[in-house]
């Protein structure tokens, strides 16, 4: 049996990503003006959780009266091309080394800029337990889920069948409708921002669980 996994919100919490990227962006900050890495790591914070994600470097820059659209994208790239501080949780290295002794064959199929995701990867190891890491980013424009086209890939390259491939994410807005349009299965793990989710019609997973560790278990009743 085949079984890819989701990356952000899946395999670790994003928000630690996004907290380690705040910091290499408020340490970038306060190098350059009159205030200090706690204090434009807050400002971040506090926009994080009063507007949600799309306005924190803006709303930095303005704090400080230093705002252009040049300085954004500045900040945009010192947050991109940071080295994550993130480390894979004991129960997603243990569930992934569980399933891989029991002879599951494990994949990561991760959509986002391949730069980005692959600085995640490194960060959490994540490579170590895997046959593969499929970061969409690099298939082109029309590898990302919820198309089919990387899960194809990996079909053709495990000599699987649909019927045998499991993809386990957080997102109904995309992990769970391509995977099932091809005929395989889908498990989605409540976490990340998106936990609360209801899916739409069509968007539903076969199985839902509430944290990794229950993963196992969830492959065993989708075998049987
Ligand atoms: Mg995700």
């Amino acid at each position: 049996m085949i079984v890819a996994f989701d990356l952000d919100d899946t395999l670790y919490r994003e928000l630690d990503y996004v907290e380690s990227g705040f910091r290499a962006v408020a340490d970038h900050v306060a190098a350059a003006h009159p205030i200090t890495s706690a204090a434009a790591y807050e400002i971040l914070m506090n926009s994080l959780e009063r507007h949600g994600r799309g306005r924190q470097f803006d709303d930095l820059l303005r704090a400080i009266g230093a705002f252009s659209v040049r300085q954004r994208d500045a900040l945009v790239q010192v947050y991109r091309q940071h080295k994550p501080e993130i480390k894979l949780p004991t129960e997603s290295s243990s569930t992934l080394r569980a399933l891989a002794a029991e002879g599951y064959r494990l994949f990561l199929v991760t959509d986002g800029n391949h730069h980005v995701q692959n600085r995640k990867v490194e960060a959490l190891g994540v490579r170590s337990f895997v046959e593969h890491a499929y970061l969409t980013g690099r298939y082109g424009r029309d590898a990302t889920k919820p198309g089919t086209k990387i899960f194809e890939l990996m079909l053709a390259r495990t000599r699987a069948e649909a019927a045998d491939l499991v993809y386990v994410g957080d997102n109904p807005r995309k992990d769970f409708i391509g995977v099932r349009s091809l005929g395989g299965s889908t498990i989605r793990v409540l976490s990340g921002a998106l936990a609360e989710e209801i899916p739409a019609p069509g968007f539903e997973p076969d199985l839902t669980v509430d944290s990794i560790s229950e993963v196992p278990h969830a492959l065993e009743s989708l075998r049987r």
